[in-house]
């Protein structure tokens, strides 16, 4: 035993527990695995980021027994999508289909800790409030282990077959392996976000014009999320204005009506912003180590598709480590990379808002058989 954790020895240690890293150690501990995950973050604590799930996202959480739980938490169902292109709109009804008939969007404070639970429930052990600071790597550079602290403890030393860091896009263990970028993206959006209750919208509303992205996806406690997305050097003129009127007059420029909804909610709309980053590529594995979610790939979150990613990697990471995928680790780069690189490109020339309507429109049909395709992988694990 190592205090604080039960255990000198790991199979493995996962840096960071939400979607990628309890995912990642809920399947490796349903697989036999003896794995200590940390974080520095409270159990069921929010995190700067919108939540829509897509099919592939609700697809694994069904399989892996844990949709009843999203719904048990009063996440409501999404049954259409709707795209407003200026004045068009087209509505997109979520076919039934792989046991998937609808979409949700549980908050972070709901889907993460459901994770963690389901992390523990398989044996995982999960100790939130330390961080790793550090690796263990033998002379030959491997990986053997990981040192890990608490704001007011000192480092201790656990050593295990691998260390995975699944601590996000500005992730700690990558910075200490010195992994680089394989790709970085040239554009970046800027996104604003805060929580209403009386906007009556069902589904998930994606709105358009040239310049800014607008979408309401509704989520637990009878709220809706409204975003608005511009380019990151829009937002980095702007932002002086504070964030209220640069909200607000987006919102009054593509949507009135919304905008007229969230101004008369009864609260006022405490609004969080990410000042936007380029979408990256980072190798995900060497030896005795690996990266999963956010910290290996990151995508720009305007297609809302980083949860449902993290939740598909944490998926072939596991399989690849207990041999279910005979190529290892190696197999698991080779796929990730093959199945997101269009994704990134396509996500990319969304982001860059160099778009007139009848081209977003083609932008997001292709997005969809790159997210249709990305399912087709994920049914074919079943
Ligand atoms: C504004 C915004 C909106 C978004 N909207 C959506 C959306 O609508 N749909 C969607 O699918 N995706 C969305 N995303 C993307 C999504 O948030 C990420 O893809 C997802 O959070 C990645 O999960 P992760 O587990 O890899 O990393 P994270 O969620 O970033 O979690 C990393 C964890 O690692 C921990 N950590 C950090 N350092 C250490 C360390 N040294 N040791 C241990 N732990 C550590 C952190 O405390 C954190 O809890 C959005 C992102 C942003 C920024």
């Amino acid at each position: 035993m190592s205090e604080p954790f039960e255990r000198a020895h790991y199979d493995v240690v996962v840096a960071g527990a939400r979607c990628a890293g309890a995912s990642t150690a809920m399947l490796l501990a349903r697989a036999g695995l003896r794995v200590l995950v940390v974080d520095p973050a409270r159990y069921g604590s929010d995190t700067l980021s919108t939540h829509a799930l897509m099919r592939g996202a609700v697809l694994q959480l069904r399989r892996w027994g844990l949709l009843d739980a999203v719904r048990a938490a009063g996440t409501p169902a999404i049954s259409s999508t709707t795209f407003h292109y200026g004045e068009e709109s087209i509505e997109v009804p979520i076919k039934s289909r792989d046991g998937v008939d609808a979409l949700y969007a549980p908050r972070r404070t709901v889907l993460d800790a459901l994770l963690v639970d389901a992390a523990v429930a398989a044996g995982a052990e999960v100790v939130h409030g330390r961080s790793v600071v550090g690796l263990v790597q033998d002379d030959d550079s491997r990986v053997r282990g990981a040192s890990i602290a608490g704001s007011d403890q000192e480092p201790v030393d656990v050593s295990a077959e691998l260390v995975i860091g699944a601590d996000g896009m500005r992730s700690r263990v990558a910075r200490l392996l010195g992994v680089g970028y394989d790709y970085v993206a040239p554009h970046a959006a800027a996104s604003i976000y805060g929580y209403v209750r009386n906007v009556r919208l069902d589904g998930y509303h994606w709105f358009y014009k040239p310049g800014v992205s607008i979408g309401t996806i509704p989520t637990n406690d009878g709220e809706t999320c409204v975003f608005v997305l511009i380019p990151q050097s829009a937002f980095n003129r702007s932002r002086g204005e504070g964030l209220d009127p640069l909200f607000d007059n987006r919102l009054r420029e593509v949507c009135p009506d919304l905008a007229e909804a969230v101004a008369s909610s009864s609260a006022s709309v405490r609004l969080r912003a990410f000042p936007g980053a380029h979408s990256f590529l980072r190798r995900a594995a060497g030896p005795g180590w690996a990266l999963v979610g956010d910290a290996a790939y990151f995508r720009d979150p305007i297609t809302a598709h980083g949860i449902t990613d993290s939740l598909r990697e944490a998926e072939l990471m596991a399989r690849a480590i207990t041999g279910q995928d005979s190529d290892g680790l190696e197999g698991y780069r080779a796929t990730r990379d093959e199945v997101v690189r269009g994704f990134l490109d396509t996500t990319d020339r969304i982001a860059s808002f160099s778009w007139t309507l009848e081209e977003a429109k083609q932008l997001h049909l292709t997005l969809n058989r790159q997210m249709n395709a990305q399912v087709d992988l994920l049914r074919a694990l079943d």
